[in-house]
């Protein structure tokens, strides 16, 4: 009897799944392995909020694959060893998996294919899985990657995508393959109140919900902070309860200004993808260096923390970074200012930020996170590196009434209107009876000392 195991890692779904599909066509039974590795956990990327969507993820699997005669494997240890151990237990003759583009991932496939070979086992590897357009299909002349977005993006809407495969009926698992009991949501602590919840049903729900409705408004709203009119589907595709490919031929297929402003964004994932897989260093190091001297953590440690703690007196800044601690979730417009804030303005290390990033959010993911932050921080893909996001100009851009202010920062509440953004222009009487602090910078003295650090 043929015997193959896939392995699941962040693509945890039943529909368009080819490494499940190559395996069910190809032998007579398969079992669904996924490995909590210990190597992700020891670098510190295994947070409450991602374990606990992580736990969602795998309970719904495995109930699909049950409703479908099979179940999931779970294994926990040094993945190459956990497999390799699958193998000989299912007498495998093949294994499944997805392409992924970090250093550990990289790095992960090569032992693991070497250490199957020694076994005479074969790993075919399926690269768009978890992303529409994989690393090197497009690449400009000359170089492995593109480094900007706009003819990147020329070239990946050329590209023709494969269809999106159907959820199997059957999943046939060998007997005698023991599984760790699944993780549970309820043994972990400290996660974010409001965190959303994990799986691909979920997933699915919310995709189905997003393509109806307010994806044909997205291009006009994607940056109203109040409005949240974002799909929230990030943390969905961080953990592959939704297939890249099969959104963007759902998105094309709606068609219209949002939808392909919503295919844009897809693209944009794939292009941080696609920097990171040439530049696996991209993650902690510099992309672009510009010689920056950043200001010490021990000097910056009262800024850093009231950055944290959403208490730097700038109140779009501090909504949003409380959003992040309350939903373990971010809006995008609210990322890009408060990264601008502590890598520009406060002139604080893109790593720091992008650190307590990854502490938090359920879509924490490194190139997304790390790419982005360098992008803000002038040392990724921005082509206009030396950019300053101000506080107060975005916020009433992005946020004209102040309704994400007053959502996210109680003590304003009570202000209204645009006049939230501004406190320290209240009447004095007003502003003394907020329990709410001084701006911990001057914006003008904070871009003058980033102008000087970069030569300006
Ligand atoms: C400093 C900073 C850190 C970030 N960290 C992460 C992260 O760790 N994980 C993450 O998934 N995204 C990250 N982003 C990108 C973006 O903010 C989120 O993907 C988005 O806010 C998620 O919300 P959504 O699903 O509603 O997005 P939508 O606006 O609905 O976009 C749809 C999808 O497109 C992708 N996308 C959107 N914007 C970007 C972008 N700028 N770069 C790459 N892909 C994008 C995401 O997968 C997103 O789910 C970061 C952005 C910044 C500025």
């Amino acid at each position: 009897m043929s015997i193959s195991v896939v392995l699941f890692t962040s693509d945890l779904r039943l529909h368009d799944h080819p490494p499940l599909r190559a395996a069910l066509d190809g032998t007579e039974l398969t079992v669904p392995l996924f490995v909590r590795d210990r190597a992700v956990d020891g670098a510190g990327f295994a947070v409450p909020n991602r374990l606990a969507f992580l736990a969602d993820c795998l309970r719904d699997l495995d109930a699909g694959l049950r409703e479908r005669g099979g179940r999931l494997v779970v294994r926990e240890g040094d993945l190459v060893d956990q497999v390799c151990k699958v193998v000989v237990e299912a007498d495998a003759d093949e294994v499944h998996m997805a392409s992924d583009v970090s250093a550990h991932a990289q790095r992960r496939e090569e032992r693991l294919r070497r250490a199957l070979e020694a076994e005479g086992v074969r790993l075919h590897v399926h690269d768009t899985v978890t992303i529409a357009v994989a690393p090197g299909v497009v690449t400009p002349a000359g170089s492995d990657h593109f480094a900007v977005f706009t003819p990147y993006f020329r070239r990946w809407s050329d590209e023709h995508l494969r269809e999106p495969l159907a959820v199997p009926r059957t999943v046939r698992v060998p007997d005698g393959v023991g599984s760790d009991p699944l993780p549970s949501r309820g043994d972990l602590r400290g996660l974010s109140e409001g965190l959303a919840e994990g799986g691909e049903q979920e997933g699915r729900k919310r995709l189905t919900a997003w393509m109806r409705g307010r994806v044909s408004s997205y291009e006009e709203r994607h940056d109203d902070l109040a409005g949240d009119a974002t799909s929230h589907l990030s943390p969905h595709l961080h953990f592959g309860t939704l297939s890249p490919v099969e959104l963007v031929h759902r998105a094309r297929r709606a068609g219209g200004p949002g939808a392909d402003a919503f295919v844009r964004q897809l693209a944009w994932r794939d292009f941080h993808r696609q920097v990171l897989a040439a530049r696996p260093d991209a993650g902690s190091a510099d992309y672009r260096p510009r010689h920056d001297r950043w200001r010490s953590e021990r000097e910056a440690r009262d800024d850093i923390e009231a950055w944290k703690e959403g208490r730097t007196g700038y109140p779009v800044v501090d909504a949003a970074m409380r959003q992040l601690r309350h939903e373990g979730w971010m809006h995008n417009r609210g990322r890009l200012l408060t990264a601008s804030f502590l890598a520009k303005t406060l002139y604080v290390d893109w790593r720091v930020g992008a650190r307590h990033f990854l502490d938090l959010l359920v879509d924490g993911d490194v190139a997304n996170n790390q790419l982005n932050w360098q992008w803000v921080a002038g040392t990724g893909t921005d082509t206009r590196p030396n950019r300053v996001l101000n506080p107060v100009t975005q916020a009433k851009r992005y946020d004209p009434d102040g309704g994400y202010v007053r959502r996210w920062v109680p003590e304003l509440a009570g202000v209204e209107g645009r006049a939230v953004h501004e406190p320290w222009r209240l009447p004095d009487d007003e502003r003394a009876a907020l329990d709410y602090p001084d701006p911990i910078v001057d914006l003008s003295e904070g871009l003058a000392r980033f102008k000087q650090a970069r030569g300006r």
